[in-house]
Formats: C-alpha cells, sequence, structure tokens
C-alpha cells in the first residue's frame, strides 16, 4: 500500500520532486501500522525534506485508501547511523536495556546559556554534579521550543556516562507502562523500574492534569524516589501552581525543590543557538545568513533545525553557497504564510510595546525623538508588510502626504543598509510582527 501510495504522490507533485525525493523512499512495511505509515529515506536531507514537504499529502492519500489517516513517520535507512537531527517523527517506544532514550546531542556543551536560560542552566549543571543532594526535584517550565528537554537530557547523558540508571519518560509513556503492568500483573516489575533507578526525568508533566490515577501512582513513584535521594527532574509548560486539574500534594512536592524557568532567548542567544546547530549539524552558513536567521526563528528554536536542512537540501541541489539572498528567497514562503493577517493596527501595537511607548503616540504629532523613531519603523513595517498604498499610510500615520511616507522608507532602508544591526533589529520586529495575533 505504501507504494501505491507514492506511485499516486507521483500525479500530484512535479516529476523533479518526485525523482529527487519520493523515488528515494521505500516503504517500511514491517514497521508500518494501521495508524502509522513508515518510510525509509537514505539519509536526513532528504527525510527532513520529505517530512515538510510531502508527509501531509502521504497521509491524505493514505486516508483515501485506508479510511484512516496515519501519522507519516520518516526515518532513515537503518544502515546509516542516527542523525542528530532530531524530528518529530514518533520514536517507537521500545524500552533499551538502559531503559532511556536520551539525544546524545542534548549536552551541556552543546547549550548555548543567554540571560533567559542562565538560571535553568546552572541549576541543571549543579543537579548533575550532586544529583539526589542540591535541589529535588528541580521542575524547570517554559515555553515550546525553549530548550526544556534538551536541559534534562543533558543531565541525563551525564549521569549515563557515569553508568547510572536514568529514565526518561513522558506522562504518556508512564501512563502506558503502568496501564500494560497493571494488567499484566507485573506491577512489581513497574514499581522496581521506576523506583529503582537514579535519575527519573518525565519530560511535560502538564499531562498528569486531570489524570487521577496515574497521579496518584506518580505520587508514589515520587515520593520513594525522593526518600532515597534519587534525583529528579520535571518538565513543564507552565509553573507548578498554574497547572490544573493536579492535586494540591503534587503541586507542593513540584515547588519543594527548585523551579526554574526559560524565558525566550534574546537575539543573541538566538544566533548564538544557531551556530551551534550549524556546527553540530556541519551546516555552514555566513554571518549575515545566520542573522536573517535568527530573526525569522520565532521564540521556538525548534524551527532551527527545520530551517538549516532546508537551506543545506536546496543549496546541495542547486550546487550554490548559501548567500543571504539565497536564504531570503528559499525561506520566503515560510515568512509569507506568517505574513497573511497583518494589519497597521497589529505593526502600531507591537512596535510599541517593543519600544516601550504607547501606541496612540506612534500616530501622534510629537516630535520626541523616540516616537519619531518608532514612527517611522511603524511605517517601514506598514509599507512592507501590508498592502497599503503611500497615500493610505500617510494618512492613517498622520503625515502630510505620500512623499513623507516615501522620506521615511528611504530613510530606514539606508539605515538598514549601513548599520546591520538596525536592520537585525528591524527584521526580528517585521518578524514579531508576523507572528502577533491582535488581541
Ligand atoms: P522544549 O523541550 O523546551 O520544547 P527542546 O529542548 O526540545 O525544547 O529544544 C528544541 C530545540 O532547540 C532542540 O533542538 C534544542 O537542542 C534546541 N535548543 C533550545 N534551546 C537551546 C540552547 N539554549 N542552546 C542550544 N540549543 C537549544
Ligand atoms: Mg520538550
Amino acid at each position: 500500500i505504501g507504494k501505491q501510495v507514492l506511485n499516486a504522490l507521483k500525479g500530484e507533485i512535479n516529476e523533479i520532486d518526485y525523482q529527487r525525493y519520493i523515488k528515494q523512499l521505500t516503504y517500511d512495511e514491517a514497521e508500518s501500522k494501521s495508524n502509522i505509515a513508515v518510510f525509509r529515506a537514505p539519509n536526513t536531507l532528504i527525510a527532513n525534506w520529505v517530512r515538510t514537504k510531502f508527509a501531509d499529502k502521504i497521509a491524505h492519500l493514505f486516508e483515501i485508501k485506508t479510511n484512516v489517516k496515519p501519522t507519516v513517520s520518516i526515518l532513515i535507512q537503518s544502515t546509516s547511523v542516527q542523525s542528530s537531527v532530531q524530528n518529530t517523527v514518533a520514536v517507537p517506544n521500545i524500552e533499551r536495556p538502559g531503559g532511556s532514550l536520551l539525544n546524545p546531542s542534548f549536552t551541556f556543551q552543546n547549550f548555548v546559556v543567554g540571560d533567559s536560560n542562565n538560571f535553568a542552566f546552572i541549576a541543571a549543571k549543579n543537579v548533575s554534579e550532586k544529583p539526589g543532594v542540591v535541589y529535588n526535584p528541580l521542575f524547570i517550565y517554559g515555553g515550546v521550543g525553549l530548550g526544556k528537554t534538551h536541559l534534562m537530557q543533558s543531565v541525563g547523558n551525564v549521569m549515563l556516562s557515569q553508568g547510572k540508571t536514568v529514565i526518561y519518560t513522558s506522562v504518556e509513556q508512564f501512563l502506558n507502562d503502568f496501564t500494560r503492568h497493571l494488567s499484566n500483573r507485573t506491577m512489581d516489575r513497574f514499581k522496581d523500574k521506576y523506583r529503582k533507578c537514579d535519575l527519573l526525568l518525565i519530560d511535560d508533566i502538564q499531562f498528569l492534569s486531570n489524570k487521577n490515577q496515574i497521579q496518584e501512582e506518580f505520587f508514589h513513584t515520587f515520593d520513594a524516589l525522593r526518600n532515597e535521594n534519587k534525583q529528579i527532574i520535571i518538565t513543564s509548560d507552565k509553573p507548578p501552581k498554574k497547572i490544573g486539574g493536579l492535586e494540591e500534594r503534587l503541586k507542593s512536592r513540584f515547588e519543594s525543590g527548585l523551579v526554574a524557568d526559560i524565558q525566550p532567548p534574546e537575539l543573541e542567544t538566538k544566533i548564538e543557538i544557531i551556530k551551534k546547530k550549524c556546527e553540530i549539524n556541519r551546516v555552514k552558513l555566513d554571518r549575515e545568513v545566520i542573522n536573517y536567521v535568527a530573526t525569522i526563528i520565532e521564540n521556538n528554536t525548534r524551527e532551527i533545525e527545520g530551517i538549516l536542512s532546508k537551506l543545506n537540501a536546496y543549496s546541495q541541489l542547486m550546487g550554490v553557497d548559501i548567500t543571504i539572498e539565497f536564504a531570503r528567497n528559499v525561506l520566503k514562503e515560510q515568512m509569507a504564510e506568517k505574513r497573511s493577517n497583518i494589519t497597521t493596527d497589529l505593526i502600531m501595537d507591537t512596535v510599541a510595546k517593543e519600544l516601550n511607548i504607547k501606541p496612540s503616540e506612534i500616530r501622534s504629532k510629537s516630535r520626541n525623538s523616540n516616537i519619531v523613531y518608532a514612527r517611522r519603523i511603524a511605517i517601514y513595517l506598514s509599507r512592507t508588510l501590508t498592502p497599503n498604498s503611500m497615500p493610505q499610510l500617510a494618512q492613517y500615520f498622520g503625515m502630510k502626504d505620500h512623499t513623507a511616507v516615501s522620506h521615511t522608507m528611504k530613510k530606514i532602508q539606508e539605515l538598514m543598509k549601513n548599520d546591520e544591526d538596525f536592520r537585525v533589529k528591524i527584521e526580528e520586529l517585521s518578524n514579531k510582527v508576523s507572528v502577533a495575533t491582535p488581541e
């Protein structure tokens, strides 16, 4: 069936894409189930490319044939070494002898430290040096893609290398494991497994919310481990207090060690993270392109690897270097999607917020230099990101006429040309606008 689907895809996409990517795939019948379709690609580039461009289509074609829309999983052919680029592919839930599936590239060395994550980093580092002693549990929380899993697994990798038993699990996996052992009447083994490890990593604990039976079980696991001074690290998208549907006694236990947050990275940190990812994935980008990529990614650093492999794949296919023009072109689509709903109001709000002034001030007649600066930027962004004409913008921003707008455009463009920092700031702002949602 996988073969049929790939054949059907042939009719839907262009010939070149088919030859370059789809033809390279093989369907892995043994690994596939009705709700998961597994394909093998010869390398990460092709795998990533298929995931981003064709996975949806493939799933859809399956659905047409089988009435079930499967998760499409593109794995690397098993002969090759597992790539360090981890993707959203569902990793089959196998219990390894060590009991954990840690990403070997999630290490402290590979973690870029900035103001936004410094506190959590130091906390994790301390825990790795004195597990079970300094803070237990360590509770790390923050938004998607800010490095929570990376940090917790860094501790895991340190301890694994010391021969300790490390378990990395999600709430779902913990729950499945529990249910399985319960129905097999092998709860002893379950308890042995989770209560006799040296380090328990539970990722995304917010999913414990409203699951009473497993909260109970987790509570006992938690106490058993802590009584033995075994380290527990927990991550969540919000602080313990804010997790709804969670027993009070669990909340208070989560708060009893150290609660550390991770904030969205500053631009500089983003740039460093990109450099790091380039190094790990052996992608060569010059400074200008790195800065540009930094402005496209929002807070979610997960996007980075996707972008890098996209750039890399394109440049290899076309046999050209990754210049800034090239990067802009390749990533245009990505930006266009984000930019479909932008209004002048939204731009004004975003700019005002960023520059710490009131939105109404932007449209005022004030000559205060901060406000003039903000107004110019808002005009520039409105002109580049919305379909408004210059006369329309002149009216909106209370300027004399369209020549005033055109003058502003020239000023900003000139500044951007001569001052790279400024350009990066503008690009970052324009990306902020692109993902902002009107309130
Ligand atoms: P979270 O668990 O918070 O959603 P992850 O830990 O999965 O985020 O991080 C997403 C991606 O971003 C990973 O590839 C991770 O290595 C990378 N990343 C995030 N923060 C950093 C950082 N400070 N330094 C290096 N890589 C980072
Ligand atoms: Mg995570």
